[in-house]
């Protein structure tokens, strides 16, 4: 009775420090803003690095063509093949996805990309129908990169440096694209790179050939990232003549945001200093699939620790990274059964514990304040780009619709972070304001978006 009183106080202690009542959230809007100003105006030694995609032309609907494109941002690199049939009659896509193996992700570049370009090669040489293209021209590719890079114009950019596992020699500091332009000629393979495109932004172009009413592209997946349409005139940094199409595409790399605003407990202290990147991206560590699962574990075992949650002994899974994910804590919290079954079943499958209800309950308490507290922080993200552009549905223009094109498994898989997001969205928004903005779905919409952004960078145009 003592150790199920000692709980529920640290319970109580965590789910105040987590708490993210509405005044809350909105100083978070308002610190956010204010980071996102900063970002336009300098290009150094900001929180947010607001980055001008370069992008020239945004997907109208009328496009046509075959166009193509890679997505190369994790252990699995896609190729795709689009058939975009004109002015509303929609498009046609295949793709095939590849593992990368082990060794070419600690390998030289040349081995990496003339995999890579191999298994491109062999996809666009099975294909039956649009056998070749026009007369004189070559193939087009979009090119999404999900890697630090330093975007140089619509279809160049350098590597700033490899992440996630890649450690790749001989491409740190080149032009990516010339990269690959240079595995392509290897191959005597006939391909236009004519576009490279970060995750969101092609997020956002899929999105936009849909619906013209897209202005934001949000990522809530293993990490976090949005991007959005931003007028010129509010990009101070931005040194050469204006687009002439009046806009930028800004990818905003929110992830990095952080601010005494953010509600940080213990956990998250602990987690980022144990991190490969310690004091970068805190924003994305509250709240993105690769960090929420571990916040937990780190709570449940401050609980054990401390108020003997299980018992007099620690138990052994619980102080391993890794031993709890997200998909875990997720499945966890969807749990409906009076006696938390399906929580008992994860704890003694994933930590090797024997659980009472009561004990059970403590755990599902310790996730619900976790996803809260990032779904909520994430509402608080979107609402302060579209207050940024004022499409918050208060100001002016409160007539016209806006839509935020979202994609990521968490969002996706995630039914209770998703809830609450939206239940934050309504409170910050109110409730008169938010019918005029909508999430909409928008699984791997950033691969139909590359091949879109290269239609419409098309060398042929
Ligand atoms: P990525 O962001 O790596 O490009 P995804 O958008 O598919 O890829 O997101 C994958 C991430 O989604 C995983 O890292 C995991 O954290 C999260 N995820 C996957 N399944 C679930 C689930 N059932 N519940 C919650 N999160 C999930």
């Amino acid at each position: 009775a003592a150790q199920q009183q000692d709980s529920q106080r640290l319970l109580d202690e965590f789910r105040q420090a987590c708490d993210t009542p509405l005044a809350k959230l909105e100083a978070v809007v308002d610190a956010m803003v204010l980071e996102m100003e900063a970002g336009l105006a300098a290009d150094e030694g900001c929180l947010l690095k607001m980055l001008p995609s370069f992008v020239e032309n945004l997907p109208k609907g009328t496009e046509k063509g075959v166009y193509y494109a890679l997505d190369l941002g994790g252990t699995n690199f896609r190729v795709l093949r689009a058939v975009f049939l004109g002015p509303g009659e929609g498009c046609t896509q295949e793709s095939e996805v590849f593992a990368i193996p082990q060794e070419l992700m600690l390998g030289t570049s040349e081995q990496l990309f003339d995999f890579i370009v191999s298994r491109l090669q062999d996809f666009v040489n099975r294909e039956t129908q649009n056998k070749s293209p026009p007369e004189g021209h070559k193939r087009e590719l979009g090119f999404t990169f999900s890697f630090p890079v330093k975007q140089t114009s619509v279809a160049s950019g350098t590597l700033i440096h490899w992440s996630k596992g890649f450690k790749v020699s001989g491409t740190e500091g080149r032009d990516i694209v010339e990269v690959l332009r240079e595995a392509i000629d290897r191959r005597n393979f006939q391909m236009e790179v004519a576009a490279l495109v970060n995750d969101t932004v092609g997020t956002l172009a899929g999105g936009r050939y849909i619906n013209s009413d897209v202005m934001m592209a949000v990522i809530l997946g293993t990490g976090t990232n949005a991007c959005y349409i931003e007028r010129a005139e509010a990009v101070p940094k931005w040194q050469a003549p204006p687009p002439s199409s009046g806009v930028h595409v800004i990818n905003t790399e929110w992830g990095n945001f952080s601010s005494p605003t953010l509600p940080t407990t213990f956990a998250d202290d602990e987690l980022d200093r144990e991190s490969v990147n310690p004091g970068e991206h805190i924003f994305e560590k509250m709240m993105s699939g690769m960090y929420l699962g571990d916040l937990v574990r780190r709570v449940l075992l401050k609980l054990a620790q401390d108020a003997s949650l299980f018992g007099d002994t620690v138990p052994e899974k619980l102080t391993k990274k890794g031993s709890l994910v997200t998909p875990d804590t997720s499945k966890m919290h969807g749990d409906e059964t009076p006696d938390l079954e399906t929580v008992g079943d994860t704890l003694k499958k994933k930590l090797d514990l024997d659980t009472s209800v009561e004990q059970r309950k403590v755990v599902y308490s310790v996730i619900d304040i976790i996803a809260r507290r990032g779904a909520r922080l994430a509402a608080a993200a979107i609402v302060a780009v579209l207050r940024k552009i004022g499409r918050d549905g208060k100001s002016g223009n409160g007539r016209s619709k806006t839509v935020i094109a979202m994609d990521g498994g968490l969002y996706e898989r995630y039914p209770q972070f998703r809830n609450y997001l939206k239940e934050a969205f309504l409170e910050l928004l109110g409730e008169a304001a938010v019918k005029n903005v909508d999430i909409e779905l928008s699984k791997d919409g950033s691969g139909i978006g590359a091949a879109l952004l290269a239609a419409c960078h098309s060398k042929y145009g």
